[in-house]
C-alpha cells in the first residue's frame, strides 16, 4: 500500500503499478493499484504480472523463487531471486551471514528429535526453535525453557525444517534499513530501537536509545550485510545489542520494513521512496532523522474479528495514523500504525513513548455490524 502511495508521487517515471495478492481488494488497491488476484507462490500468476510489467518488486517474502528465477530473463526483479531465496529460508541465510563475516548467534539445523536434545546441551536455556521457512511476526519461534518442553517445541514444527539458535540475552533489539540503488550506491537511515511483545513488533523508537558508537557500528555492520547480498531495493537489518554492547544480526528483510515506518514523517525520503529510487537507479534520497518520532502498530485486540471499517485514534498534534484498510480484523493483525512525531523537536524521547503508549491504550475500533 504505503509503496503504492509512493509510486504515485512519481508520475514520470512510474505509470502503473500493478500488484499481485491473494485477498480481493488489497491494500493496495485502495490507493490505486491495480490487482492480479493470486497466490504469491501462482505461477501463472506471477507470469501475467511479469508480462504486464517492466519491473517486478515485492514486499513480502514469499514470492516462489523459482518462478522468479525462470523469469528474469524477460524481466527486471530487484532484489534479485537469488537473494530472495538465500532470505527465505532462516538458516541459509544465517549460514549465509557467518560465511561473509557478519556477527550472529550460534544456530544448528535440526532433523531429529534426537539431534535437538544433543544440541541443546550446548546451547544451554533458555533456547529457540525456529521453523526455517514462512515464518513471520514470531509465528515459526518456539522458546524452549526447559528439557520438558523439547518435544512440545518439536512437535509443534512437524514434518517442518526446523533450526536451533542460541539465545541472546540482549538490552535492546535494533534495526537499520539500508538502500542499495542499482548503480551500486548504499545510503543506511539511522539505527532505530524495536520493541517486541509476544513476538509482534509493537513499537520503534527513532533514534534508538543507544550510544553514538554503538548506533555508528550498527550503520556500518548495514552496511556490510549490503556488501553480502545482491540486488537493489531497501532492506530491513535487525539486530540485537549484546548486555557488552555487541551487535549480533537477526535477520535480513529484502524489502520496506515495519521498523522503517517512522521514516514517511520523521525523514526527508520515506524508506518507500527510497525503495523505489534504488530500484529505479535514481540517487538515493537523503537518510537523516529530521524529527524524533515513535511508531506504534495498530494490532487487532485478542478476541475481536470480523469485518472492520474503521479505526478511532486520538490525532492531536504530531500524530500521524496509517490505516490499512484490511476489511476484516484478527487479533494480532496488523491493521495501521500511528508515528507519534516530535514536531518541534521539543520532547525527550521518554516523553514520545508515553504519548504513544496513551493514545495506543485508548484505540477503538468501528466494526460493520
Ligand atoms: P518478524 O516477522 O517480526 O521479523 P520472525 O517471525 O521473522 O519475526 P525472528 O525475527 O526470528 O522472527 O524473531 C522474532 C523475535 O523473537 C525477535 O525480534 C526477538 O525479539 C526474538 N528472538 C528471535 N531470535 C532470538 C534469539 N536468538 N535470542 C533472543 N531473542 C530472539
Ligand atoms: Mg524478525
Amino acid at each position: 500500500m504505503m509503496l503504492t502511495e509512493a509510486a504515485k508521487q512519481m508520475p514520470e517515471q512510474i505509470s502503473e503499478v500493478i500488484v499481485l495478492d491473494p485477498n480481493e481488494n488489497c491494500p493496495a488497491t485502495q490507493v490505486g493499484a491495480k490487482q492480479i488476484l493470486g497466490k504469491f507462490s501462482d505461477k501463472n500468476a506471477i507470469v501475467e504480472l511479469s508480462l504486464q510489467s517492466d519491473l517486478i518488486t515485492y514486499e513480502i517474502e514469499s514470492g516462489n523463487t523459482e518462478i522468479l528465477e525462470s523469469i528474469k530473463g524477460n524481466i527486471t526483479i530487484n532484489p534479485s531471486p537469488k537473494t530472495l531465496r538465500i532470505i527465505q529460508d532462516k538458516y541459509m541465510q544465517k549460514k549465509f551471514l557467518r560465511e561473509n563475516g557478519i556477527p550472529v548467534t550460534d544456530f544448528v539445523a535440526i532433523s531429529s528429535i534426537e539431534e535437538l536434545k544433543q544440541k541443546i546441551d550446548s546451547f544451554g536455556y533458555p533456547t529457540l526453535l525456529k521453523q526455517r521457512r514462512d515464518a513471520y511476526d514470531g509465528r515459526g519461534n518456539f522458546r524452549i525453557e526447559n528439557s520438558a518442553h523439547i518435544s512440545e517445541g518439536y512437535s509443534k514444527f512437524s514434518g517442518r525444517n526446523v533450526m536451533l539458535e542460541k539465545h541472546v540475552n540482549f538490552l535492546c533489539e535494533i534495526s537499520v534499513i539500508a538502500a542499495r540503488n542499482t548503480e551500486g550506491e548504499i545510503e543506511v537511515y539511522p539505527a532505530v530501537e524495536n520493541i517486541h511483545k509476544e513476538n509482534i513488533l509493537r513499537m520503534t523508537i527513532a533514534p534508538a536509545r543507544i550510544s553514538k558508537q554503538v548506533s555508528e557500528e550498527a550503520e556500518q555492520l548495514a552496511k556490510k550485510v549490503m556488501g553480502a547480498f545482491h540486488g537493489a531495493g531497501v532492506f530491513g537489518i535487525e539486530m540485537f545489542v549484546t548486555k557488552d554492547e555487541k551487535i549480533l544480526v537477526n535477520e535480513i528483510a529484502p524489502r520496506v520494513h515495519n521498523s522503517g515506518h517512522h521514516t514517511l514523517q520523521s525523514s526527508i525520503t520515506s524508506q518507500f521512496e527510497q525503495h523505489l529510487r534504488a530500484i529505479l537507479g535514481l540517487d538515493l534520497g537523503r537518510t537523516d532523522l529530521l524529527h524524533r518520532t515513535v511508531m506504534c502498530n495498530i494490532l487487532g485486540p485478542k478476541g475481536l474479528g470480523g469485518k472492520c471499517k474503521s479505526v478511532n485514534i486520538t490525532q492531536n498534534d504530531g500524530v500521524y495514523v496509517k490505516w490499512y484498510q484490511k476489511s476484516e480484523i484478527k487479533p494480532m493483525r496488523k491493521m495501521g500504525h500511528f508515528n507519534v512525531v516530535d514536531v518541534n523537536d521539543n520532547m525527550d524521547i521518554q516523553h514520545l513513548i508515553s504519548k504513544a503508549d496513551e493514545i495506543n491504550d485508548s484505540i477503538t475500533f468501528n466494526m460493520n455490524q
